[in-house]
This record gives structure tokens, C-alpha cells and sequence, in this order.
């Protein structure tokens, strides 16, 4: 694949190629439009309005939208469920703005506690809407029609998840739709016959099925034909070794991409090297340029490196609209120009992590990503598995913070205190908290097929 695109190569070029001038444009007036919308079709939303003391037709500029706080948080969300099913019967939420009769796609986040979040429930409008800001984030990943997707994603079925392979049909690729619950021996089995040449899936998902391939057929998992990875839902494609690794098994290119609840499209790019994610429909949805100060919750300023938490608003949402909902995900944002050209007005993101897993060592913050980040910086001699291991209920720590780690295949069991020492010396110079490296075999940690734990939470 070209690393640098040109402008033909953009799915909408209508919107894609909208200077930034009218991008905010036409941003400003569908935020204008969603909000009065809102305001005279939900009761909740008209209530949320009134409390905070804005009204839809007070805001005339992008500053003072900027300037109204988080009306809404997943816990807010559940409860709005709860109360639509107790008054109207339905569980999508007092915010729904349209009959729920127009609802004809409902998809759960799942979660593990509480009620599930009927967060990607769209009408016929949303469901195209959808469609077409995430064909925009698979095109920039170099996807197009004739490609034969290879789909395997965790109870793909009822999911959040399911709803990624609906735009795949929109561009007029093939899906082969498996389940990563489907034993990886069938799958190798099942796509011989269908030779899909696109991956989306997990990161652990593509390490299981490498080894997986490789043990079966005693031949290298690049002879599958699968030259274009799109693997999502964990960290590692921003990190040069764990990409390298994998790119270098498929021969092929690593591509992530992110959407939450239905919002916020953005995915990476072309270029060589990792360069985050791209916003690519300003027209759709608002995410990374309102950003708040994670402790404060004030509004930041939007400079090229601003870090904090990204709020949602929807633009051009028929049934669920969101708006200034706190995700509680940790951006950053880079303003200045992509390597690889892309022409959008969009800004760039890097995922940070969960501000929920934000732990306080001695009263230092540190997120389990910079953790990570620093262990696999000492790939290979490092596998790159890792927990954090938490004998207490976080997110207070009494240091040392301790990591258990596996060792590298090649290194000797002698090199190991020696390594720790370097480990958390660099932790140390870094971040200013003091780690315990605990090291454990190659493969201790045992690999999964789904969404790999950051801790052990040893005081359960
Ligand atoms: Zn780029």
C-alpha cells in the first residue's frame, strides 16, 4: 500500500475535502440544529437544557457551546433507560427523540455490571449516517470494494461489535462474519476455502490466529493472504515493536480505528509510521476538539498536544442523540499536519486510556498505558505481556506499583534482576513512581482471543 493518499482517495470527497473554515461552518450549524432538536423532542434533554440555564437559541458561536458542562455520563444513560421502561415501556432511554417504533437497529455495549447500554440503537437516518462516516474511517485504512473481510470479534453477533460489519456491505465488501468464539482451528479451516485478504479482529485475536496457522500448517501465516490488518478494541498498534511484530507475521499493514456509541469516527492512516487516529466527519459528530481538564472538568484549550476528556455530541442523530457526554476516555489531540497528507479538516486523536483506570501512586497519576508503554519499549527482551497487579482496591497505591512481566524467549534467567532494575529505573526517570517488576516465564500470562486484562486484581 502507497503511504501517502491523494485527494481522489477519500470516500466522501463533498465532506472530506471541506477546508477547515467550512467545516466549522457547517459544524456550528448542525450543532445549532441537533440542539433545538433535542430540546423539543426530549423531555430529558429539555430538563438537562434548563438546569444548566442554556437554551438551543442562546448558542450562536462554537465558544459557548464549549462552555455548557457534561450533561450526561454512562451511569445517566442507564438511568434514563431505567425510567423509559418503567414509564413508556421501552429501554432506550428517556433522551430518545423520535418514536421508538423508528428504532430499527438495537446493539448493546454489553458491560459487565448493571444494565446493558442501548448506546448503537439508530433509525433507518442513523443507521445510514453511521454507515457513512465509518466507510469514511475503513477507506482511509486503505479498504475497498472486492476485499474479503475475514470478521471475528467476540459474540459478534448481539454486540456493539456486529454493527462494524454493516458499512463493509455499504462499500460492497464481501464479510465473512466467524465469531472469535469460533475455535481458530475451523477458522483457519473455513477461510482456505474463502481466502479473505482483510483481517478485523482484536490484536489477540491476530496473535492467535498466527500461532494458530503456523502450528497447523507448519508454514508461515503471511502465505494466508491477508494483507491488510484492521485489528481494534486493545492497545498496540501505536507501539513500533508489537506493529512491527505483526506486520512483519502477515506481511501485510496494521490499520486501528475507533467509534464510540456511534459517534466520534476517526481511524489511522496510510502512513509508515503510527500516526493516531483521524477525525474524518466533522459534519457527523464532536468528539476530540471538546476536550475538558480531567480533574477540573473545565474546558481546555485545543493546542497540537492537549490532553484530556473528550465529550460527545452527536450532529445529525435522529433516535439517540448524545450531547456533552462524558465517555471518561483520556485523549490527545494533535492539530498540526499528518505524514500522510490526508486533506480533511480533521484533527488527529491518541486513545490514552480510561480515566476509571487511572491509578495514584503516592499520589502521582499514572495510566496502565504508560505503564505498558514503558514495558514494551524493552521488546525483546521483554515479550511485551504484562499486569498490573493491584493488592489493594485502586486507585490509591502504596508504591511500589507491581508489574509482573514475561521474560523474553532469549534472555537468561541470570539477566533478569538486572533487567528489572532497568525496567524501573526508566519507569522511574519517566513518571516518578517506584514499580516492582515481578518476572514470570514466556507465556505465562497465557494469550486470549478476546480483550486482554491490564490488571491482576489480586485483592479480590
Ligand atoms: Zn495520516
Amino acid at each position: 500500500m502507497k503511504d501517502r493518499i491523494s485527494k481522489k482517495e477519500v470516500w466522501n470527497e463533498k465532506m472530506e475535502l471541506l477546508s477547515r473554515d467550512e467545516a466549522e461552518k457547517i459544524r456550528l450549524r448542525r450543532l445549532r440544529k441537533q440542539l433545538k432538536y433535542c430540546y423539543k423532542n426530549s423531555e430529558f434533554y429539555r430538563h438537562k437544557f434548563d438546569e444548566v440555564g442554556f437554551h438551543p437559541e442562546d448558542i450562536k458561536t462554537w465558544e459557548e457551546f464549549r462552555k455548557i458542562p457534561p450533561l450526561m455520563d454512562k451511569e445517566e444513560e442507564r438511568q434514563s433507560q431505567k425510567e423509559s421502561l418503567d414509564r413508556f415501556g421501552h429501554p432506550f432511554g428517556m433522551h430518545l427523540c423520535c418514536r421508538p417504533e423508528k428504532i430499527i437497529i438495537a446493539k448493546t455495549t454489553g458491560g459487565t455490571t448493571g444494565m446493558p447500554t442501548f448506546s448503537y440503537s439508530f433509525t433507518q437516518h442513523d443507521f445510514d449516517r453511521w454507515n457513512e462516516g465509518t466507510a469514511r474511517v475503513f477507506w482511509l485504512a486503505g479498504m475497498r470494494p472486492g476485499d474479503r473481510v475475514l470478521f471475528c470479534f467476540p459474540l459478534s453477533g448481539g454486540w456493539a461489535g456486529s454493527i462494524v460489519k454493516t458499512p463493509l456491505h455499504y462499500m460492497g465488501i464481501l464479510c465473512l462474519d466467524l465469531g472469535a468464539e469460533t475455535p481458530v482451528e475451523k477458522i483457519v479451516e473455513y477461510t482456505g476455502l474463502l481466502r479473505p485478504n482483510v483481517l478485523m479482529s482484536t490484536p489477540s485475536f491476530a496473535e492467535a490466529l498466527i500461532e494458530t496457522y503456523e502450528k497447523m500448517t507448519q508454514r508461515p501465516v503471511s502465505e494466508f493472504g491477508i494483507k491488510k490488518l484492521l485489528l481494534t478494541g486493545e492497545p498496540g498498534v501505536g507501539i513500533p515493536s508489537i506493529r512491527k511484530r505483526m506486520e512483519e507475521a502477515f506481511d501485510g499493514k496494521w490499520n486501528d480505528y475507533l467509534m464510540i456509541n456511534g459517534e466520534g469516527f476517526s481511524g489511522s492512516c496510510p502512513a509508515e509510521e503510527y500516526q493516531g487516529l483521524h477525525e474524518v466527519a466533522l459534519d457527523l459528530s464532536i468528539w476530540a476538539e471538546d476536550l475538558i481538564d480531567i480533574d477540573t472538568k473545565k474546558p481546555i484549550d485545543i493546542k497540537n498536544g492537549s490532553i484530556g476528556e473528550g465529550l460527545i455530541t452527536s450532529l445529525e442523530r435522529e433516535g439517540l442523540p448524545l450531547i456533552k457526554y462524558r465517555l471518561g476516555d483520556v485523549i490527545q489531540i494533535f492539530t498540526d499536519c499528518c505524514k500522510c497528507g490526508y486533506p480533511g479538516p480533521g484533527y488527529r486523536i491518541k486513545h490514552l486510556g480510561r480515566l476509571s483506570d487511572r491509578l495514584f501512586v503516592e499520589g502521582v497519576s499514572v495510566f496502565p498505558i504508560a505503564v505498558r508503554d514503558v514495558i514494551t519499549s524493552f521488546i525483546p527482551r521483554v515479550t511485551g505481556a504484562m499486569r498490573i497487579v493491584l493488592t489493594e482496591p485502586p486507585p490509591n497505591i502504596t508504591p511500589p506499583l507491581k508489574v509482573k512481566v514475561e521474560w523474553g524467549r532469549e534472555v537468561e534467567e541470570s539477566q533478569l534482576p538486572r533487567l528489572a532494575k532497568e525496567i524501573e529505573d526508566r519507569m522511574f526517570g519517566l513518571y516518578r513512581i517506584r514499580t516492582e517488576i515481578e518476572f514470570v516465564h514466556p507465556e505465562a500470562l497465557g494469550r486470549v482471543t478476546k480483550k486482554t486484562p491490564m490488571f491482576e486484581e489480586r485483592y479480590r
